[in-house]
């Protein structure tokens, strides 16, 4: 694919490609995956994405997620599912979700394990972690994580990847940042392999960046305002 949009696309990936590469060069760190939050938009813009060298796409939702994911088959990328998991939806998430990052309570991750198992696939889970220390956006409690650990690296088909946030509204990112690494540093103290850091959207990529995040999910930045907001 080749069009106005592709271009479009191509310029703001290699606006934020270039803030990514800035932040790390000044944060002496290597650069983070890349994920980007193609939520709301078609499935021709993943393909565009996969043409321009994007390797890992999320998505929030599984009905958008889904035939998006059918109609890219074909394509090489790792699917990311970002937003909070309904229990009821685990099984056709576990279809095609590569990393399913807000794992916050027991129950999801039973039924993702569940999902996976049905499946035949193996899939990385991430904890997500609430940082505003109200449930808001979703995420487990710090002192929760620990438990949820056990459970994720305990499951059949599950493997423990790390930790995510979302940056909590009206707060310093860079302050709530500092405070997922500690969460992920304790993380790793038990288990080492544990080691991705999934923080930094549009708005605060470079304070995720300079805590050390790992992955970056970026969307409006890339391919624009989405509307209604969501
Ligand atoms: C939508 C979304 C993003 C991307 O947000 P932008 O501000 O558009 O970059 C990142 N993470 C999650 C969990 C999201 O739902």
């Amino acid at each position: 694919m080749n069009d106005a949009r592709t271009t479009e696309i191509a310029t703001s990936l290699a606006e934020v490609r270039e803030r990514i590469r800035v932040a790390s060069v000044a944060a002496r760190r290597t650069e983070p995956t890349l994920i980007v939050v193609t939520k709301t938009w078609p499935a021709d813009d993943v393909r565009r994405l996969a043409s321009l060298g994007v390797t890992d796409v999320g998505e929030n939702r599984d009905q958008e997620a889904a035939p998006k994911f059918d109609a890219t088959v074909d394509l090489a990328l790792r699917w990311h599912m970002v937003g909070q998991l309904q229990r009821n939806k685990a099984n056709h998430v576990a279809r095609y979700a590569d990393v399913v990052h807000a794992l916050d309570r027991a129950e999801i991750v039973t039924a993702l394990d569940r999902g996976a198992g049905l499946a035949q696939r193996r899939i990385v889970g991430l904890i997500q972690v609430s940082l505003d220390g109200a449930e808001g956006r979703g995420g487990a409690a710090p002192e929760s994580v620990a438990a949820i650990a056990d459970q994720i690296a305990n499951s059949e088909h599950l493997d423990l990847g790390g930790v995510m946030a979302v940056a909590p509204l009206g707060a310093d990112p860079g302050h709530a940042f500092a405070e997922l690494v500690r969460i992920s540093d304790r993380l790793r103290s038990d288990y080492p392999g544990a080691s991705m850091i999934s923080a930094g959207m549009s708005e605060d990529l470079e304070q995720a960046v300079a805590a050390g995040a790992t992955h970056l999910r970026v969307g409006s930045s890339i391919l624009g305002m989405r509307s209604p907001a969501r």
